[in-house]
């Protein structure tokens, strides 16, 4: 296979001279918002991609979106038909984690629960290569943590990358305690082919972005549990007064209400502090099920034409 092209943070691949990197074949594990993205930018830059999921009518889907949001950047020009042809022939479904097995990095992006995340890391790695990096895009669990159940703490490490995937310019690298200079260097280098501009993080609860935007959300949610506001006011008043480019709430719909809870809960237990205490309301809306976007009802009814809000 030729180097990975480079893609620009407009998702546009240029001609320019590839970053040499010595990874050529990715795994991601988990076929939702984020895994089908992440595998997006990667099938874009060059890369073949194995994805699995528990479910394997989930890679239908995520391919589906893919063909979707590349079909998008065809019509806008910044990606040529070819290209996304051969991008998408690039992806393939990983029934097990036999199928990591040629893998150079593999990218867990399941569900945001810790005992979810070490049952796939003690599962995967007796499948791969003694030499390939292992990485998590957790939003908030240790990366320390984490790294401790595999059979190679060396050589893992956070990539937290943003949610839509192949708009969003940043991704955050975390290193864990023992995360060694060549998988930082080598992991560096695969994210400057997607184009993307790193933020590096310390291996604290949720790391920057999510330690100061969620606190944020849930904020907006106690504001609404406390009757201050309702969700349009909620989300307008940060919209037109703060200049947002979405509600909080909405944002919450976005990302995924039990991705949010989640986040609040490391915060809360991994800082010991109550000023992240989880909105007793958050919890109820996952406790429904109402998840958001994904679920297609959160802060906002999303089964009709336009989103109505539930509250
Ligand atoms: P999601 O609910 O859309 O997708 C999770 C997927 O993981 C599902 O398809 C599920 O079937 C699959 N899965 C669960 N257990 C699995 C297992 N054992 N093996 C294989 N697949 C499994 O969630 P998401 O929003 O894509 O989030 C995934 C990860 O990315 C989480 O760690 C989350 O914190 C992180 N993240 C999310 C966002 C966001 O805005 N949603 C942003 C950055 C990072």
């Amino acid at each position: 296979m030729n180097a990975p092209a480079l893609a620009t943070t407009d998702g546009m691949v240029t001609d320019a001279k590839p970053v040499t990197v010595a990874i050529r074949k990715i795994g991601i594990i988990g076929a939702g918002q984020m895994g089908n993205g992440i595998a997006h930018v990667a099938a874009q830059a060059g890369y073949r991609v194995a994805i699995s999921d528990l479910k394997a009518e989930n890679f239908d889907k995520a391919i589906a979106t893919i063909t979707r949001n590349m079909a998008r950047q065809v019509s806008k020009g910044m990606m040529k038909d070819a290209d996304m042809s051969s991008a998408i022939g690039r992806i393939e479904y990983a029934p097990n984690f036999e199928a990591f097995g040629d893998t150079d990095l593999v990218i867990e992006a399941a569900t945001e629960e810790e005992t979810v995340k070490r049952r796939i890391f003690q599962d995967l790695c007796p499948k791969l290569k003694k030499s390939a990096i292992v990485a998590s895009n957790t939003s908030s669990i240790s990366i320390t943590r984490l790294a401790s159940v595999t059979d190679r703490p060396e050589k893992f490490i956070g990539i937290h990358f943003m949610n839509p995937v192949p708009v969003m310019a940043l991704v955050e690298l975390i290193r864990g305690i023992a995360t060694d200079d060549a998988t930082f260097v080598e992991t560096r280098k695969f994210v400057e082919t997607l184009g993307k501009s790193i933020a590096v993080s310390e291996d604290f609860p949720a790391f920057i972005v999510n330690r100061i935007l969620l606190p944020m959300i849930n904020e907006a949610v106690y504001t609404l549990y406390e009757g201050v506001g309702t969700v349009d006011s909620i989300d307008k008043a940060l919209k037109l007064g703060a200049n947002h480019p979405m509600g909080p709430l909405e944002l919450a719909d976005f990302i995924g209400l039990d991705t949010c809870l989640s986040v609040m809960q490391v915060l809360h237990m991994g800082l010991s502090d109550s000023k992240y205490r989880p909105c007793p309301l958050l919890v109820k809306y996952v406790e429904a099920g109402w998840l958001g976007r994904k679920a297609k009802r959160g802060f906002y009814d999303y089964r009709g034409d336009k989103p109505v809000p539930t509250r």
